[in-house]
């Protein structure tokens, strides 16, 4: 597995136990590989997250180790996601932060996807 800064994955992490269905969530979609639900601290109007069902610490580890048909399935349904909720006449900005100095907090691969305002300049 990539070199990440979060170590091995950890099967309680908060997004692992929302697969299991033990911390409830509220799902936007959901497929074989793939399951969207809405941020719980939204920083936007629309802020949702998009996390493969499989066990993947970071988008190093998914992008490097994932089988094709779930990188597919993930790209798919975020697009998916997207158009259902009607974000891409005005777009949206998707955002997967890598690792403890990109911010990232939970050691389970996730696509952040933004939407609902002018959303300014990318990053400070
Ligand atoms: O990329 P990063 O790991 O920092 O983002 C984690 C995201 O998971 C945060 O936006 C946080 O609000 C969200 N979260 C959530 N539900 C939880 C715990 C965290 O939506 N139960």
């Amino acid at each position: 597995m990539p070199v990440t800064g979060l170590g091995p994955y950890d099967d309680t992490n908060i997004f692992a136990r929302i697969l299991r269905g033990e911390i409830p969530c509220r799902k936007v979609y959901e497929d074989a590989h793939v399951l969207a639900f809405h941020d719980i601290a939204p920083q936007a109007p629309v802020h949702v997250l998009v996390i493969p069902k499989g066990r993947y610490v970071s988008w190093a580890d998914f992008s490097a180790t994932a089988p094709d048909a779930e990188l597919g399935a993930f790209c798919r349904a975020v697009g998916h996601v997207a158009r259902e909720l009607g974000l891409e006449s005005d777009g949206y900005r998707l955002l997967a932060n890598m690792g403890t100095q990109a911010g990232q907090e939970v050691p389970h691969f996730h696509m952040h996807l933004f939407a609902g305002k002018p959303l300014g300049p990318m990053i400070s």
